[in-house]
């Protein structure tokens, strides 16, 4: 890449791949929901959304009703769910053809008096005590939807389908899920489609794909679990450059609260990604590196808003040489999540829009 400056990567040959890997899983009549909320898992939304509808995916889901319109304005087709809507977004869901999950009586009052014919999710609640309907409400929703047949699928989510530890607690939402179902299809006396498994479901549950699996950061090439990066490619690479080096003195002081002093000469690199573009603030003082010539270099007192120093003492670069900060080989973003306390998802979704988005086309 010859961008001078700070850029993210989008490799769509990787999420065509992890997209055949996910389906391979799964039964070819079983619908596939992509999930691209968060502006596609910190990647980039709309190109993602409409090389995805091309590449045989079913839905979309977002977490919030702009989204949702994001993709409809960007000319997304496809029908698409809204995980978490508020009472006032009904409105533009129904303008906007998008589908609700409807997870409470509160919500469900408020769609309704909006529509009674426009499609939506029901979301039950099975263990993971987020959104959705419990079990006992069954009868209180036969009464407000009075036998109406506008659901247009039963859902629920798995609190730890990545963890093989809690294998009984997910069985445990499974069971659940069938049993709401079943008394869901008794009283209102037709069957319903569902779907429950997100990523890591459809890795270790794919029994219960039933009609539709929900699928985020396995299209982003990341599986919860080592044993999948042979399958799973990432799909954003972030890289930058070496805006400025400096010869520091024994004694000097680097950045901000003077959050480094030198105790030896030593040689900084000044880069152009800080904490407003997702490097939080605490990963500076070495918690992570960034490749430079194959060779880490570590951070170096406190990362500013919109840059950051690494140590480049050991290291033979110049001013205007590439620096790897997350692709698929060198250090991935579940890397980086393992070295901060965190998971891809939050180092993922944690870069800013405002990093140029450049996409590599197959
Ligand atoms: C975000 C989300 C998903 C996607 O989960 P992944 O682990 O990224 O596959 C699926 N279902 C719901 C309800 C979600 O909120």
């Amino acid at each position: 890449m010859s961008y001078q400056g700070t850029q993210i990567i989008i490799n769509l040959k990787n999420l065509k791949a992890n997209l055949s890997f996910i389906k391979s899983k799964v039964d070819k009549k079983t619908k596939i929901m992509s999930v691209v909320k968060a502006f596609g898992y910190g990647s980039e939304p709309v190109k993602i959304s409409k090389f995805l509808e091309k590449n045989g995916v079913d839905y979309f889901a977002v977490a919030y009703v702009n989204e949702g319109i994001e993709l409809r304005n960007c000319g997304v087709k496809l029908p698409i769910l809204i995980l978490h809507p508020q009472l006032d977004d009904f409105d533009e869901i129904i303008k906007f053809n998008l589908e609700p999950n409807i997870y409470s009586f509160r919500i469900l009052n408020a769609f309704i008096k909006k529509s009674n014919s426009h499609p939506f999710h029901l979301k039950f609640n099975t263990g993971l005590n987020r959104l959705g309907f419990s079990m006992n409400d069954i009868d209180e929703l036969y009464n407000i939807l009075n036998g109406k047949t506008n659901i247009k699928y039963l859902f629920s989510h798995l609190g730890a389908s990545e963890d093989l530890n809690e294998k009984a607690f997910s069985n445990n939402q499974i069971k659940l899920f069938e049993k709401i179902s079943k008394k869901m299809e008794a009283k209102f006396e037709k069957k319903f489609k569902k779907h429950l498994l997100n990523t890591s479901g459809i890795m270790n549950y794919s029994e219960y794909k039933y009609d539709m699996v929900r699928t985020g950061i396995g299209l982003y090439g990341y599986g919860n679990d080592k044993k999948y990066s042979k399958n799973l490619k990432p799909v954003l690479s972030l890289r930058s450059v070496i805006s400025q080096i400096h010869f520091i003195k024994k004694g000097e002081s680097v950045g901000y609260n003077r959050g480094f002093v030198a105790n030896k000469n030593c040689k900084i690199a000044i880069i152009p990604i800080g904490h407003a573009d997702g490097i939080k603030r605490s990963f500076g003082n070495g918690k992570i590196g960034f490749y430079i010539k194959n060779k880490l270099a570590k951070t170096i007192g406190n990362i500013c808003m919109d840059m950051l120093m690494l140590d480049i003492t050991n290291i033979n670069c110049e001013e205007g040489d590439d620096v790897i900060i997350i692709d698929d080989k060198i250090q991935t973003a579940e890397d980086l999540g393992e070295k901060t306390n965190t998971i891809s998802y939050e180092i993922l979704t944690a870069l800013s829009s405002r990093i140029k988005r450049t996409i590599i086309d197959i």
